[in-house]
């Protein structure tokens, strides 16, 4: 098949991320990729500012990832985890344990993101179920977070712009309160949690978790809020008997600058979630950790067991390039890498603050975001992000960037410069119209 004739049947028959079939939007065929480039079947060479939706930090086709793989396919590709364990699953959960907070001692894989937040929140019901308390059922959260897409995880994203409206209905019916407002480094003020704190007070009899992104709700919305909301939400969950969940599938490995977004608040979850950079971006794996608070009063009562076994679990493949990615993680000068990145993307970014469809310009780690007032055409805007040699995928109001931490300056100045000129064009034909 030729490219064009790739893109045709791609459009005809297959569903991408939020797409439709009789409006399909633009595809591009990437032939390979490597370091922070993409290669297209036609031979154009991208620029890669999403690390594949923020997972691949290490960049493509790394030496040392792609060495643990090919080391595991020759002893072997998987195994059921059902009876049988392993040593790349072993090693990678003791990497996780000694890497998060002390009392996080257990570890559950599993094969997505959305399917880690399902064990999570299964886990916290099943735990109050087994301490008697079965009243405690419903999930406590703020709008504007995402946590995935199966029916568990959309039960607590944005009800409104959480994509999944239409499922209401059926979805379980948790409570939401106004998500975090506060800027890193602004005053703190009691008001900035009072509404969760209010729903924690009149309702944690029914109330079995609070779930939240720490630092920085992504997927919902890109919004960064201050690391005493936080603090303070972990001393009410504790007040009030309330399990703490942190989804840290999208901050966790340095994306905010620290290793995981947690710890800038010196807190510790009851029960953590790991996905998207957790294999460096190069296979599905999540992981879900708890105490052994949680999982010993799992077990404690009715069947005694964490009702949940994916088939691929622990996947051998996946684990060993996840114990590669974090090795090669810890090895390098992540946190310089990101700092710098943070630094430039704060200078570089700033100049779009004067187009007039731009709201808001924000930069946290290698995080950077350009909210516009209104919301982009994304078929118009990635066909010329295209042209201009550059891999950005806006969505809604928001065109960002989030690239693997190797990208060199120059490169990253490409991304910046293609943003605020893309920018600039599209508050040009919105004055126009
Ligand atoms: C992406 C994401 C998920 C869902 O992960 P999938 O691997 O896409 O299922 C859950 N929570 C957060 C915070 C995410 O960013």
């Amino acid at each position: 098949m030729t490219n064009d004739e790739l893109r045709a049947y791609d459009q005809k028959h297959l569903w991408h991320p939020y797409t439709s079939m009789l409006n399909p939007s633009p595809v591009f065929p990437v032939a390979s990729a490597d370091g922070v480039y993409l290669t297209l079947e036609t031979g154009q060479r991208l620029i890669d500012g999403m690390s594949s939706w923020w997972a691949c930090i290490h960049g493509y086709n790394h030496p040392q990832l792609n060495q643990a793989i090919h080391a595991q396919v020759e002893k072997m590709s998987h195994v059921m985890f059902g009876g049988l364990t392993h040593r790349p699953a072993i090693d990678l959960a003791k990497k996780l344990i000694d890497l998060t907070a002390d009392n996080l001692q257990h570890v559950f894989f599993a094969d997505s993101g959305s399917v880690a937040v399902e064990v999570a929140i299964k886990m916290a019901l099943q735990y109050w179920y087994a301490q008697g308390k079965t009243e405690k059922q419903k999930l406590l959260t703020v709008r504007n977070g995402y946590y995935g897409d199966t029916f568990g995880a959309m039960a607590v994203c944005d009800p409104v712009n959480g994509m999944h409206g239409m499922f209401r209905n059926i979805l379980a019916d948790n409570i939401f309160v106004e998500a975090p407002a506060c800027e890193d480094g602004e005053a703190w003020r009691d008001e900035m949690i009072a509404e969760m704190a209010q729903a924690l007070h009149t309702q944690h009899q029914n109330i079995a978790a609070v779930i939240i992104e720490p630092m920085v709700q992504n997927a919902g919305g890109m919004r960064f809020y201050c690391a005493e909301y936080l603090r303070q939400l972990s001393q009410l969950c504790k007040q009030f008997n309330v399990l703490l969940i942190l989804d840290e599938i999208a901050t966790g490995f340095g994306r905010t600058g620290s290793l995981f977004a947690y710890q800038q608040a010196n807190i510790e979850p009851d029960i953590l979630t790991i996905g998207k950079t957790l294999t460096g971006g190069y296979m599905t794996l999540a992981a879900t950790l708890t105490s052994t608070k949680v999982a010993q009063g799992i077990s404690a009562d009715g069947s005694g067991v964490l009702m949940h076994g994916p088939t691929f679990m622990a996947n051998p493949l996946a684990c060993s390039v996840a114990n590669a990615s974090i090795d090669l993680l810890l090895a390098s000068n992540w946190q310089e890498k990101v700092n710098h990145i943070e630094q430039q993307l704060t200078q570089e970014l700033a100049p779009c603050t004067n187009l007039e469809v731009v709201k808001n310009v924000r930069c946290k780690g290698a995080i950077g975001v350009v909210e516009l007032h209104h919301p982009i055409d994304i078929n118009w805007m990635q066909p010329r992000f295209v042209e201009l040699g550059v891999w950005i995928r806006p969505f809604g109001k928001l065109v960002y960037l989030m690239p693997p931490y190797i990208i060199e300056k120059a490169e990253l100045s490409k991304l910046t410069q293609a943003i605020y000129q893309v920018v600039s064009e599209f508050s040009s034909s919105q004055t126009i119209t």
